[in-house]
């Protein structure tokens, strides 16, 4: 529930998470671990709001990085490998997932402390980095830690996803191994010591989606299953958005599962675990007019929203007036007053869109852009030397806390 007196606290620009849409989120996603069997790992390239992962860590099995900070930042936020013995419901093992499209020499060895599973995007990455896993795992053997598990991705030609900057199946794409080359390097290394598959295909999309491109994956890569402990379906699973069909999700791993042998399933959504979970809220700094009205704002779509350009996209939104009154926008050009809001920046296209409300927007009224956390934070910059959101939360009794803001020494270090 959002009380306009507590959003009107909220100094602008900030990302708000709304922590009780978090839990939501969580409890949909435990219960998909729990009757279907799969583990639920966060990308924590989507979603690194890392303050409040309180609930997160104990009802997720634990985290997907792309390198060493990301399994570094799971590790710490998350947790990681623990000894068997010691085992109890403060210090439960996570798992950390590494995917990289090449891992450097420089990192590797770093990443293998917080790495449980580490997969790799080619044979010759996987054979040239071997000696060095099979180094640790004698380490993790004599410590009694688990051992590092080793994973190939591969691209099963299919892929539903558009446009095709978004889709790894494109012609011509760098991401996971063909079957044509995955053949080939059978054949030269054989997979003796690949413990997994893993494929990400996926967007946004429903689990019909999956279910059209879990047999292009059999198809190709079925027959190197035999013995394999675990498959990872990647992200993009749209799990908590509230048409996502999950009992479809549920049928379809159960089901794989008992076509290979109890196989274990991994999922690694990032979006899904930050869907509608918060805002950005800003400010109305100066109004121009154009042809139109122009609302300048203290939030801006290249430096805090970047995929409203990239995607491009446009938020839902709401205004709130100074006396606290919240009105949703009615569209571009819908009702009686029409705006385009657009950030502070010098980029002529830093424009979010057109919106109208039924009643005037005033300088000193804030913006609330809708579903603001994910692919947000983790992507914005500081262009033009404009300040970083601070970052808040409004905690399940409904109160509204900083949790952090960033000053000049950010946008100074940083060039
Ligand atoms: C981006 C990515 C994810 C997360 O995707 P979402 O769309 O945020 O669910 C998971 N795994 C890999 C390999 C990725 O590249």
């Amino acid at each position: 529930m959002r009380d306009s007196l507590t959003l009107l606290e909220i100094p602008t620009p900030a990302y708000v998470l709304e922590e009780e849409k978090l839990n939501h989120n969580l409890r949909i996603l435990d219960s998909i671990q729990q009757q279907s069997g799969a583990k639920i790992l966060l990308a924590l390239k989507g979603y690194a709001f890392w303050r409040r992962f309180d609930t997160l860590k104990h009802t997720l099995s634990g985290s997907t990085a792309s390198g060493l900070y990301e399994a570094r930042l799971g590790y710490e936020e998350i947790g990681g490998r623990v000894a068997t013995q010691t085992q109890h419901h403060h210090t439960q093992s996570k798992e950390i997932c590494v995917f990289s499209p090449a891992y450097k020499e420089s990192e590797f060895e770093s990443i293998l402390e917080y790495a449980t599973h580490i997969i790799f995007n080619s044979f010759d990455q996987w054979q040239k980095f071997k000696p060095l896993i099979d180094s640790k795992n004698q380490a993790l053997l004599a410590q009694n830690l688990s051992l590092i598990e080793v994973g190939l991705r591969v691209n099963p030609l299919y892929s539903e996803v558009e446009p095709p900057i978004y889709n790894p199946c494109v012609a011509g794409s760098r991401l996971g191994i063909t079957p044509q080359a995955f053949e080939e390097g059978v054949k030269q290394y054989g997979i003796e010591g690949i413990d997994g598959l893993h494929f990400h295909t996926h967007c946004e999309q429903d689990s019909a989606a999956l279910s059209r491109t879990l047999p292009h994956f059999e198809k190709h890569f079925g027959i190197y299953l035999k013995n394999k402990k675990w498959v990872n379906f990647g992200g993009g699973h749209h799990i908590t958005r509230e048409d996502y069909d999950c009992e479809l999700l549920i049928h379809l791993i159960k089901d794989f599962k008992q076509r290979y042998d109890d196989i274990e399933v991994f999922l690694e959504p990032g979006e899904a675990v930050g869907w509608q979970v918060g805002f950005l809220i800003g400010e109305v700094i100066d109004i121009v007019q154009n042809e139109m009205n122009i609302a300048i704002l203290d939030a801006s779509a290249a430096a805090h929203m970047p995929d409203c350009l990239e995607m491009p996209y446009r938020p839902n939104l709401c205004k709130l007036s100074k006396n606290g009154d919240i009105e949703s926008d009615k569209g571009a050009n819908i009702a009686k007053y029409t705006y385009r809001l657009g950030g502070p920046t010098c980029l002529a296209g830093d424009v979010i869109g057109d919106y109208s409300f039924d009643t005037p927007l005033l300088v000193g009224d804030k913006i609330i852009f809708e579903d603001m956390l994910h692919y947000t934070i983790v992507k914005n910059n500081t262009f033009n030397g404009i300040p970083l959101p601070s970052l808040g939360v409004i905690d399940t009794n409904g109160k509204f806390e900083v949790l952090k803001s960033f000053d000049y020494t950010d946008y100074k270090q940083r060039n």
